[in-house]
């Protein structure tokens, strides 16, 4: 088991990135044009986002079309997403702006809980609406995260299953992460086995059972031994179809 590193509180500052065959390249200077005002949330409570409309269609594919398809006018400068969370929206902003993903924000019980939350739903988020690059990125922080504190909040399970596909990279990466360090014990005796999705399980049981491990022998051999493989296994990438 081991020891949980003092909490920085926050994932962004971790320094040592996962090696990435294809790393994304930086946006074309052009990109940087008009702004658009993107409110998010249902009509009495929309939060507003100034946003490089360029930014926004660079980094998802879903945006893209909708600003740019035959749908709308190309010179549109406002977007209404009433579906969308602010909270999740503001994730996504932050790190088209910074490059960093940030879940500092929210009010979870735990920070465990709360990065769990914040990051599966900007992976739902940026699973939706095409945006590739932060996809990645959320998966990237995610796994820095349990790297050093080795802390996985089960109840994530539900909303996740719910909103991908079989084969999912989050959904692989969760039940690898689980079959191979999780202590399901800990999840028993501390409530978290009916929190878990019943999907969820039967997939660390198949990852079990098909790569013949002994789950939580060595947490850290484990995680070391995935960090290497982490792009090859986890990463998806656009219209080139590597993945
Ligand atoms: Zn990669």
């Amino acid at each position: 088991m081991a020891t949980p590193a003092p909490s920085t509180d926050d994932v962004a500052q971790i320094p040592e990135p996962i090696p990435c065959a294809y790393p994304p390249a930086k946006p074309p200077a052009h990109v940087y044009d008009t702004i658009i005002t993107v409110a998010v949330g249902p009509d009495d409570a929309k939060k507003k986002f100034e946003i490089y409309r360029g930014l926004l269609c660079h980094f998802s594919s879903y945006f893209d079309r909708m600003l740019n398809g035959s749908f709308r006018e190309a010179g549109s400068t406002y977007l209404h997403l009433k579906d969308v969370d602010a909270a999740t929206f503001q994730v996504f902003y932050y790190w088209l702006n910074s490059g960093v993903v940030d879940y500092t924000s929210g009010d979870a019980s735990t920070t465990a809980a709360r990065i769990w939350q914040n990051a599966i739903d900007a992976y739902i988020f940026a699973d939706f609406h095409q945006a590739q690059v932060f996809k990645n990125a959320v998966l990237d922080s995610l796994y820095l995260y349990y790297e050093k504190n080795n802390l996985m909040c089960v109840s994530i399970t539900g909303t996740l299953y719910a909103n991908t596909v079989a084969h999912d990279a989050m959904r692989n990466f969760i039940v690898c992460i689980a079959a191979g360090t999780l202590s399901f014990k800990s999840v028993q005796m501390h409530g978290g086995a009916e929190l878990c999705e019943k999907a969820f399980l039967f997939d660390v049981i198949l990852a079990s059972q098909e790569r013949i491990l002994v789950p939580a022998v060595d947490a850290g051999l484990w995680l070391a031994d995935m960090r290497k493989n982490f792009c090859e296994h986890y990463h998806t990438y656009k219209k080139t179809g590597i993945s």
